[in-house]
């Protein structure tokens, strides 16, 4: 789960591209209105490259993964580090490991289930060498309560996965998002030297500080809206996606529901809000 918003052609998108020496990028191949042209796998180091993440599990992946990797004359990623749990970019691992025997693979260990196979416990901090590449890995929940970004020290650059998209704006899910770990999240990106974002779906942003703002931006404008709204005396979600989203088509509604939740549910801890919740019906919220 990654996104909505502006959809993409996949065709415009290439399945395969080299942005520096250092990184390499090989599309997941699982293209969707939530993961915009597919999930970005990225190829980090000069040799014995590291993959961050792996996809969906798309038996084409695979293949496109060895064709790339005999492009750059190298045999096999060294290891696997992973942004977060989400199916589109850890439910790659189980083909990587039936191609790349005894791969590694890593990430954060925090409120997992059903984890496939043996995975290390990554934590914030903890560097990720590779050849001619150090990789940090930052804790940034929000989208996921798991989710790390990678700093890259050599670019000054940040594999930022579900945290920042190329074109679209993140989903918060109710059950392990919280869109106030995420603002805090985007404001500790704030605190680091970002010039260029590789994100997990959606192009390469050169302009990182500016990228960062606008996020910040956008869910400080949706605070707004919502506020109004229910100073106006709109009680339910339905009610302000109604009004919030009227110009965005209905088939983003129900992601838009999703959003507008998180915002209320941040408010509802805030202490700014309170929910009545309405058997069978949509909650009421009112402003405290
Ligand atoms: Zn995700």
């Amino acid at each position: 789960m990654a996104s909505v918003g502006e959809s993409f052609r996949p065709a415009g998108f290439p399945q395969t591209a080299t942005p520096t020496g250092l990184v390499g990028r090989v599309l997941g191949l699982n293209p969707g209105l939530m993961t915009g042209p597919g999930t970005n796998t990225y190829l980090v180091g000069e040799r014995e490259p590291i993959l961050i993440d792996t996809g969906a599990g798309v038996p084409d992946y695979p293949p496109l993964l060895q064709d790339y990797l005999v492009k750059r004359g190298w045999k096999r990623p060294a290891r696997i580090i992973l942004t977060h749990r989400h199916i589109d970019h850890m439910g790659g691992v189980p083909q990587l490991r039936e191609l790349f025997s005894a791969i590694p693979v890593s990430k954060m260990i925090f409120r997992d289930q059903n984890l496939p196979g043996p995975i290390e416990n990554l934590r914030e901090g903890e560097t990720v060498r590779g050849e001619g590449v150090t990789l940090i890995p930052v804790h940034t929940p929000g989208h996921a309560s798991d989710h790390l970004c990678y700093y890259l020290a050599e670019e000054q650059a940040l594999f930022t996965g579900d945290l920042i998209l190329g074109g679209s704006t993140t989903v918060i899910p109710p059950d392990d998002g919280d869109l106030g770990d995420y603002m805090a999240s985007l404001r500790k990106l704030q605190t680091l030297r970002v010039t260029r974002i590789y994100p997990a779906h959606g192009p390469v942003i050169e302009d990182a500080p500016a990228k960062i703002q606008e996020y910040i931006e956008h869910r400080l404008m949706r605070d707004r809206q919502i506020l109004e709204a229910l100073g106006d005396g709109l009680r339910t979600i339905p009610e302000m996606v109604a009004r919030i989203y009227a110009d965005v088509s209905p088939a983003l509604h129900g992601a838009a529901a999703l959003s507008v939740q998180s915002h209320l549910v941040k408010f509802r801890k805030e202490g700014k809000v309170r929910e009545e919740p309405a058997p069978g019906q949509p909650s009421h919220w009112t402003l405290v």
